[in-house]
């Protein structure tokens, strides 16, 4: 991907660390690298234009203080929920998609931080897996960052994938929307990672996801990792109603399944555009010229603007029906709550302990 870095802060902590000489000697050169005692400074916004995509070109080699393993902040109990665990190793994404939640969520620390102590993270997996009682765990690095969009800087991937190819309870999910794949390609999983990709139909990476692969490459390196040995799975997430929704999500699904046999994917997760007030206000300002972010979505009670559930329910059903036609084994719904769920499947969701067991397990 073609990233747009403007400036690389190093804090003093970590500039003998080998993170930071893998990033210095892979830079391009023209970048100014500054070192400094305390980073924090550097991740505020900076007044003037667009502070937040400011930040993401304003790179941050910081150290993470408390742990990194922890609940997905998505999880509640008033919504059907994957059981999934998240591993924060970086903050904000070099790439810039209209619909994207740390927009708010990132809006008063946007610098791109990435964490040089990742190593730290370690021993918390250690545990995790040590006292997992015989439960399967599914961690995932996409959460506050997309998951390989900086590796060709950091090489973090190699060794993650490494680490958890020594744990038969913990699996890795690394999420992305770019096709960098070429360091996984290196290493040899066992089957104890799983890449999953957002996909939208081309309309929409057009209109709203600035900087990411194409889906037709997504799909792509998909195939190449899943011949490697990796698992694979996709999230239809945002799915945005807009008026050629209803044909062109299908065909997106036709596309995929022409190109990864079905029943090889591990997982195809769908979710429904969904803003709070202040997320519709940052993103109407950043990106009016966005189509595709001006649809006339409805307040709904958990204080999100939502499309009417009964046009989200039409469309889930449809992509639902046709999954389960081509195979795939598993679908499942995110931040929904279980009347949409039980509309959709005919049953309520699972408890999350459940769900997050059953996609973290090897596949039959
Ligand atoms: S790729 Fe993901 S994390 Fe990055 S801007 Fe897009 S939605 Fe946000």
């Amino acid at each position: 991907m073609k990233f747009e870095l403007e400036a690389l802060v190093i804090e003093h902590s970590c500039r003998d660390s080998a993170l930071a000489k893998r990033i210095v000697e892979r830079i391009d050169p023209r970048i100014p690298v500054g070192y400094v005692e305390d980073g924090r400074a550097f991740a505020q916004p900076i007044a003037g234009q667009d502070p937040f995509g400011a930040g993401k070109r304003r790179m941050i080699l910081t150290r993470k203080h408390g742990s990194f393993v922890t609940g997905c902040p998505a999880a509640s109990a008033k919504f059907a929920c994957c059981g999934y665990l998240i591993m924060n190793l970086a903050s904000n994404c070099p790439m810039d998609c209209s619909y994207c939640f740390l927009q708010e969520y990132l809006a008063d620390n946007p610098g791109f931080k990435i964490f040089a102590n990742y190593c730290d993270a370690f021993p918390e997996l250690d545990k995790l897996s040590r006292t997992a009682g015989g439960r399967n765990f599914r961690i995932g690095t996409g959460e506050l960052a997309d998951s390989l969009a900086f590796d060709n800087f950091t090489g973090i991937s190699a060794e993650l994938v490494d680490f958890f190819a020594q744990r038969d309870n913990l699996l890795l999910e690394l999420k992305t929307k770019t096709d960098e794949i070429e360091n996984l390609l290196r290493i040899d999983s066992r089957g104890r990672t799983l890449v999953s990709w957002t996909l939208s139909p081309e309309a929409v990476f057009r209109s709203s996801e600035r900087l990411t692969a194409s889906p037709a490459r997504r799909i792509a390196a998909a195939r190449r990792l899943l011949a490697a040995g990796y698992r694979v799975g996709f999230h239809l997430d945002p799915i945005v109603a807009y008026p050629a929704a209803g044909r062109d999500y299908p065909a997106l699904l036709d596309e995929l399944f022409d190109n990864v046999p079905a029943d090889r994917i591990a997982f195809i997760s769908l979710g429904g555009l969904r803003m709070t007030p202040a997320l519709r206000r940052i993103v109407r300002e950043r990106f009016s010229a966005d189509t595709m972010m001006v649809g006339e979505e409805v307040l709904a009670p958990d204080g999100r603007f939502r499309t009417f559930a009964a046009m989200r329910v039409a469309l889930y059903s449809k992509l639902h029906e046709r999954t389960r036609r081509a195979g795939v084994p598993q679908v499942y719904l995110c931040m929904e709550p279980a009347s949409v769920h039980e509309r959709v499947f005919g049953v309520r969701p699972p408890p999350p302990g459940a769900m997050g067991e059953k996609l973290a397990q090897e596949p039959a």
